[in-house]
């Protein structure tokens, strides 16, 4: 295989399509054209090979992965993604590995009705980039939370850094690790009241700390009312997964207090929006000390 069977390939098993695509895969770039009435929101993620994954991971739930972490983003501006790009640094071309993380992007980008329209591909160690082109008529920022909002997350936090660790204890966990669902489900329902919004890749407390970040607010969360796996809570260091593990891809965001009854099913209230700095965990109402933060690169000694 050389590079431009690679780029056919790509191309063939990717089927994917959507509105408003002029020009895809082939020409020097592609041509879009945005729905006139709504916003265009674009977002790019890199996946490193033993940083992000490891190279030994199933090429399948890499392909998944590469893609799922970028449509995160756009479900968590409340947008709605149409357009990828695809860029792929790869040691060689092993046609074997090559199918097998085509069938698992290719999957997804048909689940959610996105077209692959283009991209690089050059020879290095292993690292993969999506840029992610979505559309919405509200974008759902991280600066507009309000004292008195509520704190909501969806699914469950720690199953993935639990997986990470414990890698043979629990499929579902395994396959929030390995194959995350953007939350469209939940981001499509809440788009129209969150005031602020964004998805967990880096752990609860350093996303939620983005938001009162920006929106200049504090917040205050009872541990009790995180949803967990049981499994999750078996483990000695589940505290630190659920409060600091990251790349669950669920979604963290607040809304006014007389938006409750309208959540959907799957998401929870975990706290409140106060006013001040920083963050506050109550473990059965009593302060705890957290002395663990979010994932962040550069950040080793
Ligand atoms: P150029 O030399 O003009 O950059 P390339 O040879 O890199 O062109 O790419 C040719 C076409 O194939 C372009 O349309 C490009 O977007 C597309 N392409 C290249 N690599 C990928 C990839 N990994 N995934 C999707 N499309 C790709
Ligand atoms: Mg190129």
């Amino acid at each position: 295989m050389k590079e431009f069977d690679l780029i056919e390939l790509i191309q063939q098993k990717c089927s994917s399509r959507t509105s408003g695509t002029l020009l895809g895969i082939g020409d020097d770039a592609a041509i879009l054209q945005p729905d006139c009435n709504k916003q265009l929101v674009v977002s790019t993620d890199t996946l490193v090979a033993n940083v992000h994954f490891k190279a030994k991971d199933k090429p399948a739930s890499i392909g998944h992965k590469s893609l799922a972490v970028n449509l995160s983003d756009m479900a968590a501006m409340g947008a709605r993604p149409k357009w990828v790009l695809l860029n792929l640094t790869l040691p060689e071309l092993d046609t074997k590995w090559i199918n097998g993380f085509i069938k698992g992007f290719a999957a997804l980008l048909s689940e959610h009705q996105v077209q692959l329209v283009g991209g690089d591909t050059t020879q290095g160690p292993l690292s993969i980039t999506v840029t992610a082109m979505g559309e919405t008529s509200r974008a759902i920022t991280r600066n507009h939370a309000q004292v008195d909002d509520l704190i909501v997350v969806s699914g469950e936090l720690g199953s993935a850094a639990f997986a990470l660790h414990h890698p043979r204890k629990s499929k579902a966990c395994n396959k929030q690790l390995h194959q995350p669902s953007p939350r469209f489900d939940i981001a499509d329902q809440v788009k129209s009241y969150a005031t602020a919004m964004i998805d967990v890749s880096d752990g609860l407390l350093a996303d939620l700390g983005h938001i009162c970040q920006a929106s200049e607010v504090a917040a205050v969360i009872e541990l009790t009312q995180v949803p967990v796996n049981p499994v999750v809570k078996q483990a000695a260091e589940w505290q630190r997964y659920v409060l600091a593990g990251g790349d669950d891809y669920q979604l963290c965001f607040t809304i006014g207090m007389d938006d409750e009854e309208r959540l959907p099913d799957d998401c929870h209230i975990i706290g409140q929006i106060i006013s001040g700095k920083g963050l506050t965990v109550l473990n059965q109402h009593q302060p705890i000390a957290v002395d663990f933060a979010g994932f962040e690169h550069f950040n080793h000694d």
